[in-house]
This record gives C-alpha cells, structure tokens and sequence, in this order.
C-alpha cells in the first residue's frame, strides 16, 4: 500500500484491520474499524498541540456498517499515546481532551 504522506510503497503490516505503518516516514494508515483504530490510536487529545520528533502522522478509514467512511486524520504522539493535533477529521467533535 501506498504512504499517503510521500507515496513510498515500503510500508508493513501492523496486524490491525488493513493498516501499515510506512518503512520511510512512520506514517500510520490504512483501513479498519473505529474499534481497530482505537488500538493505534487512543482517542484521547493531548492539551499540548505540537508535533514533536515523538509524533507520527495518521490517515484512517474507517468504514462504519453502513458504509459511510470516516476519516481519521492526525498527529499521534507515541510517547504520550495521545492524539497531538488533530486534522480536518470527524474525530473533532467528540475525542476527549486529557490534560
Ligand atoms: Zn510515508
């Protein structure tokens, strides 16, 4: 599968859904369920809205049972295991913010 951040087709699996981690930039994407993503990435936003070198970009569909695909879009900082910052995603609204 392709990086959706610098298109490099190196990625490995991660063993969740259909979701690899890219060999070049750590990029997070892929396709699996809101329950799946919640095993990458915990839904809790950090306070502290920077990218630092502990963050790793995210893209995930994730398609509910209906169909519809939600995108889930971010910063994950992996030291902290929250959500840095969040991008443009439907994850806005209702991840919570943790101090
Ligand atoms: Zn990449």
């Amino acid at each position: 599968m392709k990086c959706p951040a610098c298109a490099s087709d190196q990625s490995s699996f991660l063993g969740v859904g259909c979701t690899h981690e890219c060999q070049n930039c750590k990029t997070i994407f892929g396709s699996c369920t809101v329950a799946q993503k919640e095993q990458l990435i915990r839904p809790l936003v950090s306070h502290r809205p920077v990218i630092t070198a502990d963050c790793r970009y995210y893209k995930l569909n994730c398609p509910d049972e209906s169909g519809n695909v939600a995108i889930y879009e971010g910063w994950y900082n992996v030291k902290e295991q929250r959500i840095a910052v969040l991008k443009n995603g439907v994850n806005d609204s209702h991840e919570p913010q943790v101090e």
